[in-house]
């Protein structure tokens, strides 16, 4: 069947503006997952989806056709429920860390295949190897096995998950072509129901430091993604969360898992948590370990309390290979040779702390990556952020700057002088969990 469609001709229906059949859409994917399709042909396609777009059957049969165009795993070897969420990404976003542990001490499995950063901060695999010794990359039998002993496992892609994304998605990256919610939902969950969940939560950002400038978009991102998932037999809920100022107070690879053990000792930031237990219900709700919203956070609440969240913590962390000792020696996370504090130059409130200009500081710090290739320092970063809402007084910290060197702790400085504002009138923060679609 393949070898009668012509690349130039499937990529002249969609530039007509015609939807694309089943067979069209597979001899796109299998061009290029094998190479067939030259990258002119594959950048070509892409830029004729993102103008004409996608009915939400092609974007169906679009995101079934880049999952199998990988390794689909299986974890029919785990009894229990299984449930993950994903996050779009935002800037202080560091709640996979301590939800995971919180919805394994749930009783509900939580395999996790997560990405690295790119962009602003680090991703939840940078966020984790901080941990002196822990391995992100285990074979899919290990992370089975590990899924199905202790109910909790948080590794990286693979090179057999969705190589299709893979190769698109570099070639969005480069050709103006990222900014689609078809081709966004299927870059998603390719990857994301390949890793043998039953039940999907979504956290979908908006605002000034997420990838989703703003909510309408967002929203219709959410709502892809939730039909899809659903109609591909996972049931999926998107949370819509605002992203205008970091999340939490701590900005940085080993400082934001100091803040997430925090979280799972009872003492989080008050902004963190609310997101927390908005993921962490619908998670459980989805996953039928709850029958009502207040029944699942009162789960939630207890895993803290008891300590069980912190145990599954610890547990995961040896199992693959890591100093669990971190969890109640912080200490024993990599230190920055320079700790900081950016004072208030009057008193007043904080009217503003903008995640994008927070954000820019880490990665000029060395927190994130500008360059896929680029090394994270994981160290460095910016704790004890103020938030919008909060009263300081002259010379009171506004956060610490935890850097390596003079230079980039100058740079830093300046763009966080930028980005926190203190003035005389109180400004109250915006709602945070906005809604739930599905
Ligand atoms: N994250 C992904 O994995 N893919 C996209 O296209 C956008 C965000």
């Amino acid at each position: 069947m393949s070898s009668t469609l012509f690349p130039q001709h499937v990529i002249a229906r969609k530039r007509d503006g015609h939807a694309l059949t089943r067979e069209e859409i597979a001899a796109f994917v299998r061009g290029a997952t094998d190479g067939s399709w030259a990258d002119y042909q594959l950048s070509a396609m892409l830029m004729a989806i993102f103008l004409r777009g996608m009915t939400a059957e092609e974007t169906a049969v679009y995101t079934e056709a880049m999952m199998r165009s990988g390794f689909v795993a299986d974890l029919s070897n785990v009894k229990q429920p299984k449930a993950d969420k994903h996050s779009t990404g935002g800037v202080g976003d560091k709640i996979s860390l301590h939800l995971a542990p919180m919805i394994a001490a749930c009783g509900v499995a939580v395999p996790m295949i997560s990405g690295r950063g790119l962009g602003h901060t680090g991703g939840t695999l940078d966020k984790l190897e901080s941990i002196p010794g822990f391995r992100v990359n285990l074979s899919f039998a290990e992370y089975r096995a590990q899924v199905e002993k202790i109910g909790l496992c948080l590794i990286g892609q693979t090179a057999e998950l969705a190589p299709a994304d893979k190769k698109l998605y570099a070639l969005r990256d480069v050709t103006g072509t990222v900014e689609c919610v078809p081709l966004i939902c299927a870059s998603i969950l390719s990857k994301k129901l390949a890793e043998g969940t039953d039940v999907l939560v979504g956290d979908v950002k908006f605002g000034r430091g997420a990838f989703m400038k703003n909510r309408a978009d967002a929203r219709r991102l959410a709502e892809a993604l939730v039909t899809v998932a659903t109609a591909m037999g996972t049931p999926m809920r998107a949370v819509l969360t605002a992203m205008d100022e970091p999340l939490g107070r701590a900005v940085g690879n080993a400082l934001e898992v100091a803040e997430s053990i925090e979280c799972l000792k009872g003492h989080g930031p008050a902004d963190t948590m609310e997101v927390t237990f908005a993921l962490g219900e619908q998670m459980l709700l989805l996953a039928k370990a709850a029958e009502s919203k207040d029944e699942a956070r009162g789960k939630l609440e207890r895993a803290i309390a008891s300590g069980a969240a912190l145990g599954k913590f610890r547990e995961m962390i040896a199992a693959q290979g890591g100093d669990a000792r971190v969890v109640d020696e912080p200490g024993r996370l990599p230190q920055a040779k320079l700790k900081v504090p950016l004072v208030a130059p009057h008193g007043g409130w904080v009217r503003d702390v903008d995640a994008m200009g927070v954000a820019l500081a880490a990665l000029r710090l060395g927190a994130g990556r500008a360059k896929a290739e680029d090394r994270i320092d994981h160290a460095v970063g910016v704790s004890g952020l103020v938030k919008i809402g909060e009263r300081v007084e002259a010379g009171a910290p506004l956060c610490v700057i935890h850097a390596s060197d003079e230079k980039s702790l100058a740079e830093a400085r300046a763009r966080l002088e930028g980005a926190i504002e203190v003035g005389e009138t109180l400004r109250a923060a915006a709602k945070l969990v906005d809604e739930i679609v599905g």
